[in-house]
Parts: C-alpha cells; sequence; structure tokens
C-alpha cells in the first residue's frame, strides 16, 4: 500500500525506509487498548497518508478516526468514535516520515561543514525542520519553509518553535544564514506570532560582526514580540577544521555577497571571541538584562556559560535564568549543575562513599569549574574523584565543551590513569537518536577499551547515586 508519496517538494535526508513504524505503545494508552504493536506500520487516517508525528496528534484528536495500520503487509483498520482528547501513547521510530528537512543555507559559521569526513552520515545532516524545532527544540532558520508549510504551521499550532535569528538587519542575516530569503526575519517572526505560536530565539555571535550595534538592534527588535519567550546569544564555534576553512578564505555565495552591508566588508571573517571582547558582550548584556527585567519581570536575554567561563567570571544565579527556558541548549547549564552540588551537599551524609573512587572526565573550559565541585564533594563524603579535564583531538582543542568529546579523545587521555572506580562523563556527549558517541562509539566500546566502567551522569546526585549502588551491591570496578 503506498504510504507517503509527493509529501514534501523539499529536499529532504534519512527518509525512513518504512515511514509510521511504531516504535514502542505506553502502558495505558488507547493504541495498548486497540492492540496496536511495536513494528506495525501506521499509514493512515481517515483515508489520508500522514507527514509526521506532529501530523498524527493532530490528525487523531478528532471525535472520529479512521486508522490504517499494516502488519506485516495485512491492512487492519480502526473506526472509531472518541472523546477528542484521547492518550494515543504511539511513539514512531521516524518522527518525520518524509525524512529530515534539510537547510538552504550557507552560514559562514556552520558547524555540519566543519566536522572532519569519515563520520557517521546522520552528523552531516544540516537539517533546517520545523518539526524537529517544535519535538527536540533544534533551531531552525525559516528559510526553507513554503506557504503550505506556514498553512500548517498556523492550523496544526505547531508551538513552540526555536528560531535561529542571529541578526534582525536583514543585510547582515542575510549574509549570517547565506541565504537571500533570510532577510524578512521579522515578517516571519510577526507571522509566527500572529498564529498564536511562541518562539525562543537564539543569536551566534560571532566577534565583530553581529555584536555591538548589531547586537543592540537585534535585543531592541525582538523585544517588541510579545510571543518571544527567550533569547539566547551564544559565541561562535569553530573547529580546527573550522579555522583551515576560514584560513583558506571560503567564502559566501555570489547573491549574499552583492546583499551584505557596507561596502567594504566582502567576506564574513569568523574567528574565536578574545576575553576582552568576550567580557564587553557580558556588559552588553547586562545592560538589556536590567531593561528587561523592569520592563518584563524576566532576564530574558541570556547568554551561553561559554562567555563567562572563558574570562573566568561567575555563572549568574539562578534567578537570573527565568526557569531555565533553553538548557536543552546548554544555556545556564553550569548554574543548574552548580546548585545541584549545593542541594546534595547539604544533605549528604560526611563521608558516605569513603573510599568510593572515579574520574570525571568533562572538556577543558568547565574543568576549573568541576574541580571545585568535586572538592568539596570528596571533602564532605570522602571519596576521592578526581577530575581530568580533556582536551578534544578530534575536533580540535579550540572546542573545549564536554558534550563534543569523542570517545577516542577519552580513551586517549584516560587510557593511562592509574587508580579505580568508573568514568563520570555527561550525557551530552551520546546521542539521543542513536546512542552512539560522536565518533560512533558506544560508550561500552569506550569502557572496554578503558578497563572500566563509563557512567553518563549530568548531576553530583548522579555521580553519587552509581557510587551508593555500587557500595550497596559491592560490585567490583576493574
Ligand atoms: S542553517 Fe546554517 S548552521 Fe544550520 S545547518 Fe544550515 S548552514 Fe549549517
Amino acid at each position: 500500500m503506498p504510504v507517503v508519496s509527493q509529501l514534501s517538494h523539499r529536499r529532504v535526508d534519512l527518509v525512513p525506509a518504512v515511514p509510521g513504524t511504531v516504535q514502542a505503545v505506553a502502558p495505558g494508552s488507547l493504541a495498548m487498548e486497540l492492540g496496536i504493536e511495536e513494528g506495525d506500520q501506521v499509514v493512515g487516517i481517515n483515508g489520508k497518508p500522514l507527514l509526521d508525528a506532529l501530523d498524527f496528534q493532530f490528525q487523531a484528536q478528532s471525535t472520529e478516526v479512521m486508522l490504517d495500520v499494516d502488519r506485516g503487509g495485512t491492512l487492519l483498520r480502526y473506526d472509531l468514535e472518541l472523546e477528542g482528547d484521547e492518550f494515543w501513547g504511539i511513539t514512531f521510530a521516524d518522527p518525520t516520515f518524509d525524512g529530515v528537512r534539510v537547510c538552504e543555507n550557507a552560514c559562514p559559521f556552520c558547524f555540519i561543514k566543519q566536522i572532519p569526513k569519515g563520520m557517521r552520515r546522520s552528523l552531516y545532516v544540516m537539517d533546517d525542520d520545523f518539526r524537529y524545532s517544535m519535538l527536540y527544540g533544534s533551531f531552525v532558520t525559516l528559510t526553507n519553509l513554503s506557504e503550505a508549510d506556514w498553512q500548517r504551521i498556523e492550523e496544526q499550532h505547531i508551538s513552540p518553535m526555536h528560531v535561529s535569528v542571529h541578526a534582525t538587519n536583514p543585510d547582515l542575516r542575510v549574509a549570517l544564514v547565506g541565504n537571500p530569503n533570510a532577510g524578512k526575519i521579522l515578517d516571519d517572526l510577526h507571522r509566527l506570532q500572529d498564529a498564536g505560536i511562541d518562539f525562543h530565539a537564539q543569536l551566534v555571535l560571532v566577534p565583530g560582526v553581529n555584536d555591538g550595534e548589531e547586537m543592540d538592534r537585534s535585543l531592541d527588535d525582538l523585544a517588541q514580540f510579545h510571543r518571544l519567550r527567550s533569547i539566547a546569544g551564544v559565541p561562535v564555534g569553530l573547529s580546527r577544521h573550522g579555522q583551515e576553512r576560514q584560513s583558506k578564505q571560503i567564502r559566501l555565495s555570489r547573491t549574499c555577497m552583492r546583499r551584505l552591508p557596507g561596502a567594504t566588508q566582502e567576506r564574513i571573517h569568523v574567528r574565536r571571541y578574545e576575553p576582552d571582547e568576550a567580557r564587553a558582550v557580558i556588559r552588553q548584556a547586562e545592560a538589556w538584562q536590567r531593561t528587561f527585567r523592569e520592563e518584563r519581570g524576566e532576564t530574558f536575554f541570556h547568554l551561553g556559560d561559554e562567555f563567562y567561563l572563558m574570562v573566568g567570571e561567575n555563572v549568574p544565579g539562578s534567578a537570573h535564568y527565568d526557569g531555565f527556558p533553553q538548557i536543552e541548549d546548554g544555556i545556564g547549564i553550569t548554574r543548574y549543575f552548580l546548585d545541584g552540588v549545593d542541594r546534595y551537599l547539604q544533605r549528604a551524609r560526611p563521608g558516605i562513599l569513603e573510599y568510593e573512587q572515579g574520574i570525571v572526565a568533562c572538556g577543558t573550559l568547565i574543568g576549573d569549574t568541576m574541580q571545585t565541585a568535586f572538592d568539596r564533594f570528596n571533602s564532605v563524603t570522602g571519596a576521592g574523584v578526581r577530575v581530568v579535564p580533556v582536551e578534544n583531538q578530534y575536533l580540535g582543542p579550540e572546542i573545549n565543551v564536554s558534550g563534543l568529546l569523542s570517545g577516542g579523545d577519552l580513551v586517549a587521555r584516560l587510557g593511562d590513569e592509574p587508580g579505580d572506580g568508573p568514568v563520570f562523563v555527561t550525557r551530552r556527549m551520546i546521542s539521543d537518536r542513536n546512542g552512539l558517541l560522536l565518533d560512533d562509539q558506544r560508550i561500552e566500546d569506550v569502557a572496554s577499551q578503558l578497563r572500566r566502567p563509563v557512567v553518563p551522569a549530568d548531576t553530583i546526585s548522579d555521580v553519587a547515586a552509581w557510587m551508593r549502588r555500587n557500595r550497596q551491591t559491592g560490585n567490583q570496578v576493574a
């Protein structure tokens, strides 16, 4: 039976071989009551094929539903009269049945173009898919939306969205996104707002390009949107491979070149922030944050942790982060971790983890902060956790965050480390989609090379809980 055909005229990648495959059915759900099973293929509702999991959620919330399911070549049809607000409980193997929308941009700082060759194919997918923006918080540029997409966002109320704005100056955004369609960002955001769609914004800040006056302009423009929930400013990341690309003076397309602001600016020079430049961004942001707190009662504009860490300043307190609206993107994650340390140590029984050992492997940027935190942890609990900052050899030492370390980096740095105990790493190193590290290794592969357990842990409580379990079960960590 034809399932999904001509669903999108857009460039896509990673099209699933069997779209609509059910990966899991939640206990107590309507799908379980109907007998829908893992491996079934949902092929349509009310005689129409489905686009993705969001489309399913929308179409299935009706009082009359005719659901078609393919089970091993046999069509099962369910004619249902419903309340219209059922818990269906279906998780699909691939949330988008027609693949992942690929971006039509050429951002000069694109991190995907900085990834060395030879890694798994999914890492090179330059996704710019509004469905993933709503489902997983991926940032999208809105430059590849057709009128049909817009109408669907409006009709199905696909909210919230996460939008890579970078700059509201139309010419500058065209240059930063490398797409002539990018200049109508304010119109696009108004259209989202008029449809009642909430959104978060991100500015990837490039020194001397979209900070300073351009950042003021962007924040001033964005402040007018009452549907905008938060703005994040993150410093551009540049790997060794990316720097080589820059040094070869990779240029933007001619289309974009003509629209660059300023007659003398022939290309956008992407480089990392120097400490004095980072401090200037922090001070500039603080002025805006004061204004936003007075006018909106919230900080509203948050800087990525890297800005504070790279100049050795304390990250702001948790009240600053308005409930951490962009923590999935790493904004405020250091404060979140440090507050967890305080909470844990307030209630920890002195000496409770005496003789327990382990290594915390982290990126070089957060090394000092981690060391201070685990010094406190050790002195209260009696544990002997060592912090080992790991240099990123895979992408280059300029990439200094923990989440982008590869399995090979861990093995190279920790292979000869003395002592017992596991290696604790951040969960952010592991892909949500396939459980692999950046270089396609599994945690288990790394553990066997290191001859120690490798334990994903995001909080100090995770570390303590593993050690407590280890103590109770008497496991030997070789
Ligand atoms: S939108 Fe820009 S940064 Fe994102 S994948 Fe496309 S070119 Fe790369």
